[in-house]
């Protein structure tokens, strides 16, 4: 195969015809241990995590494991990020009357918690990272402002060390959603460990995974106790497990977001390959940004050897160069398997941009009266969450094209990669 020669989508040869692996980088690790630990849990007979016929303690074992990987004082394990989100919104006491800024870019999980819990989401635009710029930020707090809501997409950490500074000097709280960072860093400091709470998913398509599961993390244990009392009955629990009543702090509504005895166990499997799984794709990833960096420019990313490198963000001149850029890339077989979803172009990355969530677009809430309707936020309420809402971000998405990394790449596949776009990429420039 060579660089040069007809382009694949001109009728020429492709650089290959193997499909790339798909994303879902934890699963692609999956072994007998996630079985063992599996029938671990199921010959126990006891699958919820508070009692039963043999309790093994796996879901706070994990907890336990998971606070001393990032270096935090308490995790609260529950059954998704979803769920992570509005525990912690739950346990801010964020509600109607308040205002949380959110990036552009996130998953409809992020600012869908916030709408749910009654407050305004307020829409931050981007820098070069991809993710909250914070002069944009600091332009957007009001007296209603109550929290930063900061999301590490892709695996990557934006200025995540000036938001927290903005948080202090405005005594806002900062909650990192972790739920695409997980076993990320930055200059040594790990994604969750900057805000006042942080959360994860272990949904499918995260570093690691066991089908679904989350996870709150705080350092304050007022927060820890309230998340504990949203994610059960509305009730803190004392050592023994008997739920505890008399605290008016911690008397509040549960959400029954518990996770499972099963999970827990599946989980602490692939926690202990975590940082195996991180490594790989940032490797390959870095790699493939090395092997391009004459030709092409990417998402700045602040640490590069903390990237959790999961995905490649390549932003091209114009909105031209890059539709036909993912087009030619596709035809020259680098595409993952399956259905193929990446190569993707990034405006039509559906419910991770702000302007094509049509119930944020709409202000629509879950009952008949929306947040925006509510008089507490009558002051918020004219905010639009139409396209042009964040120009910059608008700008960087009409000439981005996302590609996963899978954390299985061998180096041929990504020799490939490189070859392919240094193919396309100097017949497109030419
Ligand atoms: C996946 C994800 C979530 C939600 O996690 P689930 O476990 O799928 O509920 C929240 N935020 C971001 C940024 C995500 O990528």
């Amino acid at each position: 195969m060579s660089s040069s020669g007809k382009l694949a989508i001109e009728g020429g040869a492709p650089v290959r015809r193997e499909p790339l692996p798909q994303e879902w980088c934890g699963a692609h690790y999956m072994d007998q241990e996630e079985v063992d630990a599996a029938v671990r849990v199921c010959k126990s007979k006891t699958l919820f995590r508070y009692y039963g016929l043999d309790l093994r303690n796996e879901v706070s074992k994990l907890e336990r494991e998971f606070a001393s990987y990032l270096g935090v004082k308490h995790a609260l394990a529950v059954s998704s990020g979803t769920a992570a989100l509005q525990v912690s919104l739950g346990a801010l006491g964020i509600g109607p009357g308040d205002e949380v800024l959110v990036p552009g870019y996130f998953w409809v999980a992020t600012v869908g918690a916030v709408v749910r819990a009654g407050a305004i989401p307020i829409l931050v635009d981007c820098d070069d990272t991809f993710s909250m710029d914070p002069l944009d930020a600091a332009r957007k707090i009001t007296t209603r402002t109550k929290a930063i809501l900061v999301v590490h997409m892709g695996g990557v950490i934006g200025r995540i060390k000036d938001l927290v500074e903005l948080a202090r000097r405005h005594e806002l709280r900062v909650i990192e959603d972790c739920a695409q960072a997980c076993g990320a860093s930055q200059h040594g400091v790990k994604a969750g460990s900057w805000g006042d709470m942080a959360i994860f998913s272990f949904q499918m398509n995260k570093h690691m995974t066991s089908g679904e599961g989350g996870m709150v993390v705080t350092n304050d244990p007022r927060l820890y106790d309230r998340s504990f009392a949203v994610h059960d009955l509305g009730y803190p629990r004392n050592a023994a497990g008997r739920l505890v009543f008399d605290d008016p702090a911690t008397q509040l509504w549960g959400i029954g977001c518990r996770m499972s005895e099963l999970t827990g166990a599946v989980a602490r499997v692939q926690l202990g390959k975590l940082d195996r799984i991180t490594r790989a794709m940032r490797f390959a990833k870095n790699r493939i940004k090395q092997g391009l960096a004459d030709l092409f420019s990417f998402r700045e990313v602040l640490d590069p050897e903390g990237d959790g490198g999961s995905f490649l963000m390549t932003v091209f001149p114009a909105r031209e160069q890059s539709l036909r850029f993912t087009e030619a890339l596709r035809a020259e077989g680098i595409v993952a398997a399956r259905d193929g979803l990446y190569p993707v172009h990034m405006d039509q990355w559906g419910l991770h941009i702000y302007y094509h969530v049509t119930s944020l677009v709409n202000k629509r809430g879950i009952s008949a009266v929306s947040p925006w309707e509510l008089a507490e936020n009558r002051a918020s309420a004219d905010v639009s969450y139409a396209k042009g809402a964040c120009p910059r971000l608008d700008d960087l998405l009409s000439r981005t094209m996302l590609m996963c990394v899978a954390s299985v790449l061998t180096d041929k596949d990504v020799d490939d990669i490189i070859t392919a776009y240094r193919k396309v990429g100097t017949a497109i420039h030419e």
